[in-house]
């Protein structure tokens, strides 16, 4: 729930932690103490809240969209759907932060929403001429133990079986798992594909790891920044791969920045590759214009054939 700053000093440490490694990641930090100057006054953090449902409807919030890219079929097969808000006087305002505040004042739900209705129209647009994409959606897990918004998932993006994926993080089974996999479950059984986000990055287990009924495995992007061919990452990476194809899981790569990076990973078996070498996150005009270059007409060969439409490797 809301928590006052005038009483975080009542806050237990835990709390003060996670508070501390989201200021952390959004200065760029690998460490820092708990900074209750910036965590802001409440009624700041409540402000922007109301300014950010006001976004929602205004144009200041949007979605952008990263594509995913097959590694063996050498196209792309689907993209992962961004938060952008650019505030009036504010400017740019990072997901990590508005995310984490809108996770901590119960505003997540309303904006997840927006995402999924905003997802499924831009995915019915885009439909029409290119062959169905899956889309991607970030669900944060505090919403993953609630029932009535996974029953308004289901029903929602189960109305189009095999065009949605949600990605989770797997520590979002944590604090309630019987609950958390339960509904889990009730998603994949409504054709919603399961990624679990971020792996390795938290406190992984292989025991929430075997009982998540996931289809794909996204290796957090930190271990992929620091691949190098031989080096302990690339090694780590390799093993995850394995380990994943073991489970009957399929592998995404996310933070691919280089080309090095991007063949180590077909050649070590992965299935997906995402990141800054293959598309930044973009605007829905700029991602249809970037998936319309990807087909390439070929000449028929013969008079009479048909024309072919290949896709372009990246
Ligand atoms: P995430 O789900 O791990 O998303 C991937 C982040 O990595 C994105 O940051 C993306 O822009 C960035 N990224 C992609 N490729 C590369 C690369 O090659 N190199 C590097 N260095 N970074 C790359 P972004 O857009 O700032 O989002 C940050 C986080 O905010 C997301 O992390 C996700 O946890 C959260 N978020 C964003 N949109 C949503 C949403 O709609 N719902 C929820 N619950 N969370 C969201
Ligand atoms: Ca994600
Ligand atoms: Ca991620």
């Amino acid at each position: 729930g809301y928590v006052p700053v005038s009483e975080t000093g009542a806050l237990p440490p835990i709390d003060l932690a996670v508070i501390a490694i989201t200021q952390a990641r959004s200065s760029g930090e690998v460490m820092m103490a708990f900074d209750a100057a910036s965590y802001g006054d409440p009624s700041g953090t409540l402000s922007m809240m109301s300014e950010l449902m006001a976004g929602l409807h205004n144009g200041s919030v949007s979605l952008f969209y990263q594509p995913k890219y097959d590694l063996r079929r050498g196209e792309i097969c689907g993209v992962e759907a961004l938060l952008r808000w650019t505030h009036p006087e504010r400017g740019f305002i990072s997901p990590d932060v508005f995310v984490t505040n809108a996770e901590e004042t119960g505003h997540i739900k309303p904006l997840t929403r927006w995402v999924v209705e905003q997802a499924m129209m831009d995915r019915k647009s885009i439909g029409v001429r290119a062959h169905p994409m899956k889309f991607a959606i970030n669900l944060s897990g505090r919403l993953v133990a609630d029932r009535a918004f996974i029953e308004w998932l289901a029903v929602t993006m189960g109305a189009e079986p095999d065009g949605f994926c949600l990605e989770v993080t797997e520590t979002a089974v944590i604090d309630d798992p019987v609950v958390a996999l339960e509904n889990i479950q009730h998603l994949r059984d409504a054709g919603i594909e399961i990624s679990i986000d971020d792996y390795g990055s938290g406190l992984s287990s292989l025991s929430y790891l075997k009982q998540i009924p996931a289809h794909e495995l996204k290796i957090d992007k930190a271990f992929i920044l620091a691949m190098k061919a031989g080096s302990s990452d690339a090694l780590l990476v390799k093993s995850t791969i394995d380990l994943a194809h073991t489970l009957g899981l399929k592998v995404v790569a996310e933070g691919v920045e280089t080309d090095e990076v991007l063949k180590l990973l077909a050649v070590m078996g992965a299935d997906t590759a995402q990141g800054y070498y293959i598309s930044r996150p973009l605007s829905f005009e700029r991602l249809e214009a970037f998936l319309a270059e990807q087909v390439v007409e070929v000449v028929p060969s013969s008079p009479g054939s048909k024309p072919v439409k290949a896709r372009r490797i990246v």
